[in-house]
């Protein structure tokens, strides 16, 4: 394995592109569509054209690896007490001006270890995981990297999971057909138009609702929804109203929500953290929209990081942070007062409490 620093070598040739007007291409892999010429790059920075052919500059190259909790992505219905083994790539195609990883995401370099898929799925199966996450930069940018490390993933029983802002295209719900087991579609401030254009830099959130639709009608992903809440800027109640109200009505009521805590980072130290309260208006909101499984992400030891039954009301997993502590449901994942199906798929692995579930990752050098 060695060490990357640009482009000296253009990574592998991309599948997610189209011939364009002019000589150019059309890269399909994100909503993005840009349309990049001889030499150019699109705005990710990862994906650009060499000799008439896009390339995906970053495939094989790593910049980050942890193995995580997967309740740290967030996803709470979809396996839990899994360890997962988070990989990522440099770019983004978002301009987040409050990203938590602007160092990898928003520098727009080619940087990272040299490793194969299959390289990446034995240091997975090396350090326990139960599954990989393609994470902590926008992986719709590097797709068919991820699809090619996922299917190997998924042939050696490993559970692939994106954590994306769902700026996708319906080529690339295809591609993530073959691969993916779960999403968490990572909303921003309300998915309020005007907060989009201005710190994300995208036109309008139509593309994230036409990608959950595509994946809801044409695969089996298990699909969970965040919404970064940022105070004073993000924060409209109305706003979240009607992002829920659409969740409820084209996903369902058992589609977990989650509403994450903001705190100060890259361009937007001016802002404080996100008050409990607003968080909690939020909560609020959502069940009365008619959500079953909504909670409160980033502030660890709050009520609403737990599942509490839509039947009865009982509380039935208890966490603290990204832990378990207490899994209350019976062996069908049932409310044991009331009986009531809860909508969580799988249950914490028989060793659950007894590994370490936060794991910095060496690679070994071949
Ligand atoms: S993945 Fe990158 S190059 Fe492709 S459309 Fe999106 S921003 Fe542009």
């Amino acid at each position: 394995m060695a060490w990357t620093e640009q482009r000296e070598v253009p990574g592998a040739p991309a599948r997610l592109w189209t011939p364009a007007k002019g000589g150019r291409v059309k890269c399909t892999a994100c909503a993005r569509y840009c349309q990049i010429g001889e030499g150019q790059v699109g705005l990710c920075g990862i994906r650009g054209v060499v000799n008439g052919t896009l390339y995906l500059f970053v495939y094989g190259r790593v910049i980050a690896s942890h193995v995580d909790p997967i309740e740290k992505k967030p996803v709470t219905h979809f396996m839990p007490g899994a360890k997962i083994f988070s990989i990522a790539t440099t770019g983004c195609n978002w301009l987040c001006a409050y990203c938590q990883n602007f160092d990898i995401s928003q520098r727009r370099k080619v940087e990272g270890i040299e490793v194969t898929p299959e390289e990446i799925v034995e240091t997975a199966i090396r350090y326990g995981s139960h599954g990989i996450a393609y994470t902590y930069n926008e992986p719709t940018i590097f797709m068919e990297f991820a699809h090619d490390v996922g299917v190997i993933a998924r042939r050696r029983g490993l559970i692939n999971v994106f954590v994306t802002n769902g700026y996708w295209t319906p080529e690339s719900v295809s591609m993530a057909s073959e691969f993916l087991d779960a999403a968490t579609v990572d909303f921003k401030g309300n998915a309020e138009v005007n907060f989009l254009r201005r710190y994300v830099g995208i036109p309008d959130p139509e593309p994230i609702f036409q990608t959950l639709l595509e994946i809801k009608e044409r695969t089996t992903i298990h699909v969970e929804i965040t919404d970064l809440v940022v105070p004073e800027v993000g924060d409209d109640l109305e706003a979240a109203r009607r992002l829920v109200r659409w969740v409820h009505d084209n996903l369902g009521p058992d589609t977990p929500i989650h509403f994450l805590r903001f705190h100060p980072d890259y361009k937007m130290m001016n802002l404080p953290w996100t008050p409990v309260e607003t968080l909690e208006r939020h909560w609020r909101v959502a069940k009365e929209e008619g959500m079953n499984y909504v909670y409160i992400g980033n502030v660890p030891g709050h009520p609403y990081e737990s599942t509490y039954c839509p039947g009865c009301g009982e509380m039935v997993v208890e966490r603290y942070g990204f832990d378990i502590v207490d899994w209350r449901l019976t062996k069908d994942n049932r409310c044991p007062s009331c009986g009531y199906k809860i909508a969580i798929v799988g249950s914490p692995p028989p060793d659950y409490g007894r590994s370490k579930r936060f794991v910095p990752v060496f690679w070994r050098k071949s």
